[in-house]
């Protein structure tokens, strides 16, 4: 059974992002994809993560590879299909390197045997189709144990970590010690923002880059309020007594997509069109908190506001390196049944369809839009991409002062930001955004141009070219590479 399988990518027009970033910014992006590919000269680029779907580095990929592919930048994806003892193994990794101890097990030596032996085979399998002149990146700790397989060719091989803790605690460490070995190995090693770097890596091989969101995806192109309600009534999520609203949106293709399958939702009815809405959109992670966002919602929102609490998440099977969706899903649904009569009148369990992508990603869009207050009160975030989506849709966003969020939201200009723990000050700060829609406005708008001059992925794509061609030239300094925001 193979290990990897292909996604394929589409290819998009880099064109398009001239009218949004200006002729200026545009011109040296199309210069650097020249540089780039004459470099590559006709090679690919090799991408490894665990899933195609859910989450936001799939989300990444899907775009900034299609860009990069339209560029004429060859671009391969494949997505390491390993089995439940070795997801259990990777999750209990990505929680340890959050600081959480997951499922409380240990990372020992038989964790590594596990881990290796699905690592090492996909790294063979890799190394058959790789050939001198292409460049590897590999993503997150469920690939690095492919590293020192892929360094026996004579390829670059840059290993890029989408996740990060500020404070690494006692627990970080022990995931730190367990991929260190494989990760010094890389030529590169990416991190999402400064003090996510481990320490005991080299300096120069170590490079910054934010992630960042394709504004013309089905997540964040523009809708229209007719477009809104359609598509939230077409998922039932919302009642359109008019049957008025128009469920349609634009594929990455640019054929023309409907919305059509409906959500499912815990609820003891729809959202109402004049509902004022506060919504979070995450995957069923403890780490994204449900618990505490429907608790401090109930307890500080409720009381002062009429507004509706709407917790959205993919379907859960659909989610594959994700073996704890369920249970979490399953904890957040029993709590939204143990609420009070009144209290579950304004919370809104929803699963999302995830058969269609592009429609899942609509629905989002729609979500992000229809909501008057965003919030992501994660306890801990690499980056948040969520955070970013709700800023380009010129909301207003109260989420953790953790990790990347910290890089995107400067607090009280373009969002608000809050102790991860406090439940109190979480509504608080709701119900200073719902109470005056002018201040909630003129945050929204902070937002929006916050993302444009910082989180596109054009300045993504600039940064990743840089990489690749100090990594082929040998010339260039992490610095510049590492370019801060503001660079588009
Ligand atoms: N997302 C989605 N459908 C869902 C739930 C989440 O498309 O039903 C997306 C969300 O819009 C964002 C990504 O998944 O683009 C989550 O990325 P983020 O960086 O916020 O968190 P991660 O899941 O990577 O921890």
């Amino acid at each position: 059974m193979p290990l990897l399988t292909s996604v394929p990518i589409a290819a998009l027009p880099l064109e398009r992002f001239e009218s949004l970033i200006g002729g200026k910014a545009y011109l040296r992006l199309m210069e650097r994809f020249a540089r780039g590919r004459d470099l590559l000269g006709g090679h690919a680029m090799w991408h490894v993560n665990s899933t195609a779907r859910g989450g936001g580095v799939a989300e990444m990929l899907t775009s900034l590879l299609a860009y990069a592919r339209g560029a004429g930048i060859d671009q391969r994806w494949e997505v390491i299909e390993g089995n439940e003892p070795f997801f259990a193994v990777t999750k209990r990794i990505h929680n340890n390197l959050h600081g959480a101890a997951g499922d409380g097990m240990p990372i020992d030596d038989e964790a590594r045997e596990v881990y290796e032996s699905v690592t090492r085979a996909a790294g063979e399998e890799l190394a058959n189709r790789v050939v001198p002149g292409d460049v590897v990146l590999l993503h997150d700790p469920q690939t690095a144990g492919m590293i020192p397989v892929l360094k026996r060719l004579d390829v670059p091989v840059v290993w890029r970590c989408h996740v990060g803790i500020d404070a690494a605690n006692s627990i970080t460490r022990t995931a730190w010690e367990f991929l260190r070995g494989y990760v010094r190995q890389a030529d590169a090693y990416v991190f999402s923002r400064k003090q996510f770097v481990w320490n005991e890596l080299e300096p120069d091989r170590t490079v910054l880059i934010a992630p960042s969101i394709d504004a013309y995806s089905a997540k964040n192109q523009e809708l229209s309020d007719s477009q809104v309600a359609g598509i939230l009534a077409a998922t039932g999520l919302q009642d359109s007594p008019t049957r008025t609203g128009d469920p349609s949106f634009v594929r990455m293709d640019t054929s023309p997509g409907r919305v059509e399958r409906r959500a499912e939702a815990d609820e003891d009815r729809p959202l109402r069109p004049d509902d004022l809405m506060v919504l979070q959109v995450s995957r069923w992670d403890r780490l994204k908190d449900p618990l505490g966002v429907i608790d401090g919602f109930v307890r500080h929102v409720l009381p002062h506001s009429d507004a509706h609490l709407v917790y959205a998440g993919p379907s859960v099977e659909a989610v594959a390196d994700d073996p704890e969706g369920q249970s979490v899903l399953g904890e957040a649904k029993a709590r939204f049944a143990a609420l009070p009569r009144q209290a579950r009148e304004r919370v809104h369990l929803v699963t999302l369809p995830m058969t269609d992508l592009e429609e899942n990603a609509v629905i989002v869009n729609a979500l992000q839009r229809r909501a008057d207050v965003t919030v992501q009160k994660s306890i801990a975030e690499g980056f948040g991409l969520t955070v970013a989506e709700a800023m380009w849709k010129g909301r207003p966003v109260v989420a953790s002062r953790i990790g990347g969020i910290q890089d995107q939201i400067e607090d009280g200009r373009s969002g608000r930001l809050v102790d991860a723990q406090d439940l109190a000050a979480y509504g608080r700060a709701v119900v200073d955004l719902l109470a005056d829609p002018d201040l909630a406005r003129a945050m929204g708008r902070q937002a929006r141009h916050r993302v444009r001059n910082g989180f596109l992925g054009t300045r993504s794509l600039l940064q990743y070219i840089a990489l690749f061609e100090r990594l082929v030239t040998g010339q260039g300094r992490p610095a510049e590479v590492s370019a801060p925001s503001g660079y588009v």
